[in-house]
């Protein structure tokens, strides 16, 4: 699956080619419910916030993101921690010029991403190729790179033809590397990691891993080094492969696991809801009712008032998010997508629009669990 490119050569001779479309595709990662923040013009690291957020060393001490103005007010600092899934905020912070590259907040998107690198500088001692696996000394003489690395995971995780059955977004670096793109399952929580730490939680050698506090450069992205480009065939993440999702906690990245489903129909609300108090049986209720009759649409025909039903959830989950009785914005939005998608697929773009109004709409008015039982 992974066809491997001169390492070398990376994206850099495709540059001049190719035009900046980071707007759209900061609207396109926000319309899948991927909260998005602006990376600094031609490179890969996060557009540097203000003066207020940070030291002279460039490190944001100052204070928390949690208890930062600057992110409420609109503005990007604090890197991801200011990722938004706002439509008005997206388009101001991308007709900046240089225009900024696009950062995808990935735990908060629900993704994971295996950061496959391309540094010819194996080989590497067997212990530390596969910490969750034993890799045989013959076997570790033929690692040269992070693609050899993915490549031995998949057989040893895997089977013979795993790495060839993942058909996922996958993303070429200007170095060569490759980011594979997964969905997280639903519920789920798992740990970033960098292959390259030897003392610390690995996946593998030269395999990093972006989920909970990391991010990700969105395909499109132009760098000084090059672009961010889709390969191959798939275009949109696949869901987590279950020898993947093992391999993932054998190494110890697992932070939380699925809840037994109760209905199949509606989106898993554990991790929406806040947790724990008094209220949260009573949010999870009521979000549950506002998206199950969206996603139940499914089984009704076109006209049967799907649109309506996701506004009214839309604005029921603001009033929750108003509350501080779900998680956050980007949560609230993702299981809208979800139970949207379940029931219309083919009406994405619309499915974005009823949720950002409605979810804007119903932040106005919190909803009060002593008065709206
Ligand atoms: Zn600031
Ligand atoms: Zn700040």
């Amino acid at each position: 699956m992974l066809d491997r490119g001169p390492c070398a050569l990376g994206g850099l001779e495709r540059r001049a080619t190719v035009e900046n479309r980071a707007p759209e595709v900061a609207a396109w990662c926000s319309r899948r419910g991927w909260p998005v923040f602006p990376l600094q013009a031609g490179h890969k690291t996060p557009r540097p916030g203000c003066g207020r957020c940070r030291k002279s060393s460039g490190r944001y001490e100052q204070h928390a993101a949690a208890d930062c103005p600057c992110i409420a007010q609109g503005r990007w600092c604090h890197g991801f921690y200011a990722a938004t899934l706002d439509d008005d905020r997206i388009a101001r912070w991308w007709s900046e010029r240089p225009v900024p590259g696009v950062g995808v907040a990935t735990g908060s998107a629900g993704l994971v991403v295996v950061d496959v690198d391309c540094h010819t500088d194996g080989p590497v001692e067997a212990g530390r190729v596969l910490p969750g696996f034993d890799v045989s000394e013959q076997d570790a003489r033929e690692v040269r790179t992070g693609l050899d690395t993915w490549q031995l995971l998949a057989r040893v995780a895997g089977g013979p033809d795993a790495a060839e059955a993942v058909q996922t977004l996958t993303v070429e670096t200007p170095s060569g590397g490759r980011h594979l793109w997964f969905t997280a399952p639903r519920g789920t929580r798992w740990a970033s990691s960098a292959g390259g730490d030897h003392a610390g939680r690995a996946l593998g050698w030269q395999l990093d891993v972006r989920a909970e506090g990391g991010y990700i450069v969105a395909p499109g992205t132009v760098t000084q080094a090059g672009m961010y480009r889709a390969v191959g065939e798939a275009r949109l993440p696949a869901r987590l492969p279950g020898w993947l999702a093992g391999a993932l906690e054998r190494t110890g990245h697992l932070l939380q696991s699925a809840p037994r489903p109760r209905r199949a129909a509606v989106p898993n609300l554990a991790r929406q809801i806040a947790a724990p108090q008094a209220e949260s049986a009573w949010a999870r209720a009521v979000a549950a009712t506002a998206l199950a009759q969206v996603a139940e649409c499914e089984r009704l025909p076109e006209g049967s008032g799907w649109s309506t039903k996701l506004n009214k959830a839309a604005f029921t989950m603001g009033g929750l998010v108003a509350a501080g009785l779900v998680v956050s914005d980007a949560d609230a939005h993702r299981a809208l997508v979800d139970a949207a998608m379940q029931a219309r697929p083919q009406r994405e773009k619309e499915a974005h629009r009823i949720i950002q109004s409605g979810l804007i709409a119903g932040q106005r008015q919190p909803l009060n669990p002593t008065k709206d039982r």
